[in-house]
C-alpha cells in the first residue's frame, strides 16, 4: 500500500486506527470517518469477433509497446463498467460495438511488477455494429482483424487476449455472465449488475 500521510478528503494529517482486524491510515476529524483501505482499480477490455477473426490493437506506449492486444482500458470511477468497455473499444480501434457476456475476469495484487493498484481486469465479449477498424498511430500504432493462426505468426500477442479470444470463439454467445437489467438494484443510479444465464 502507497504511503499516505494526509486525508483526501479534508487534508487532516491520518493516524493509524485498528480496523476490520488489521491497522489502517484513517482520518480523526470529527465527521470525515475515511480509512485508507489501499490502491484499487478497474480496467476492462473487449473480445470483438468478425467470422474467426478477433479485434486487436497494436499498442503505440510502453509499457509493452509494439505487443498486440484486445482493445480496453481503465473504467472512471463515475462510469458504468459496460459502458466503459464500449468507449474504450471505439477509442482504441474504430469499431462500435456493444457488450453481450462478460467471459471473465482478472484479479491482479498491487505490488512490484505490478504497479501500485490492485486492479480487476473484466473481459467481455462484444457484438460489432459497426465501423471499421482505424486508429490514431500514436496510442495506438494498428489495428486489424485476426485468426488465431495469424496469431501465430505474429509477434508479441498478450497471452491473456488470446486466453479470452480462445474462449469466445469456443463458447457460444450468452453463456458467460449476462446483465441482469431487472434484478435488485436495478433502478439503482449506477448499478450493474452481470450474472450466470438460466
Ligand atoms: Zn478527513
Amino acid at each position: 500500500m502507497g504511503l499516505m500521510n494526509y486525508c483526501p478528503r479534508c487534508a487532516t494529517p491520518l493516524i493509524s486506527k485498528l480496523d476490520g482486524g488489521r491497522e489502517r491510515s484513517a482520518c480523526p476529524a470529527d465527521g470525515c470517518g475515511f480509512i485508507h483501505f489501499g490502491d484499487f482499480s478497474i480496467g476492462c477490455a473487449g473480445v470483438v469477433l468478425r467470422d474467426d477473426r478477433a479485434l486487436l490493437v497494436q499498442r503505440g506506449w510502453q509499457p509493452f509497446a509494439g505487443s498486440w492486444q484486445i482493445p480496453g482500458g481503465y473504467v472512471e470511477h463515475d462510469e458504468p463498467l459496460a459502458e466503459a468497455v464500449e468507449r474504450e473499444v471505439l477509442e482504441e480501434s474504430g469499431v462500435t460495438a456493444v457488450v453481450r457476456d462478460v467471459l471473465a475476469f482478472r484479479h491482479l495484487l498491487g505490488g512490484a511488477g505490478a504497479g501500485p493498484s490492485t486492479n480487476m481486469y473484466v473481459v467481455f465479449r462484444l457484438e460489432m455494429v459497426g465501423g471499421d477498424p482505424k486508429c490514431d498511430g500514436d496510442e495506438i500504432r494498428d489495428v486489424g482483424f485476426f485468426s488465431l493462426q495469424e496469431m501465430e505468426r505474429m509477434e508479441a500477442v498478450q497471452g491473456l487476449s488470446k486466453w479470452a479470444i480462445e474462449k469466445a470463439l469456443l463458447v457460444p454467445h450468452g453463456r458467460g455472465l449476462l446483465r441482469d437489467q431487472l434484478g435488485p438494484g436495478a433502478t439503482r443510479p449506477g448499478w450493474q449488475l452481470f450474472g450466470v444465464p438460466h
